[in-house]
């Protein structure tokens, strides 16, 4: 059986120049939740000692769980990579 490493492993990402996600960290040091920690299956978020988060678009699965997870309106804004851009699967 196939498993979620191994599917994962199938994932290529062609990243837009313009990232298609933004997160505003003045927002980000209001929010005590950090939803977007847990709930993102890239694990793109990374939680920082002053109350923010970093993030990173490049290997992003497209899903839009950040953006329903989060509580804070405002703190991301989100959109489809540019045509040719974004993920992309291939056969295992
Ligand atoms: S993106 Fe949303 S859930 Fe994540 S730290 Fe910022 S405000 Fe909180
Ligand atoms: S869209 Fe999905 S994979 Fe991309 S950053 Fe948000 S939760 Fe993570």
């Amino acid at each position: 059986m196939t498993t979620l490493q191994e599917r994962l492993s199938t994932v290529r990402f062609r990243p837009d120049p313009e990232p298609h996600i933004v997160v505003d960290g003045d927002v980000c040091r209001e929010c005590s939740l950090h939803a977007c920690v847990t709930a993102c299956p890239a694990g793109l978020f990374t939680p920082l000692s002053d109350g923010t988060v970093v993030f990173s678009y490049e290997e992003c699965f497209e899903c839009g769980t950040c953006y329903v997870a989060c509580n804070r309106e405002g703190a991301i804004r989100w959109r489809y990579p540019g045509g040719g851009y974004g993920v992309a699967f291939r056969d295992a």
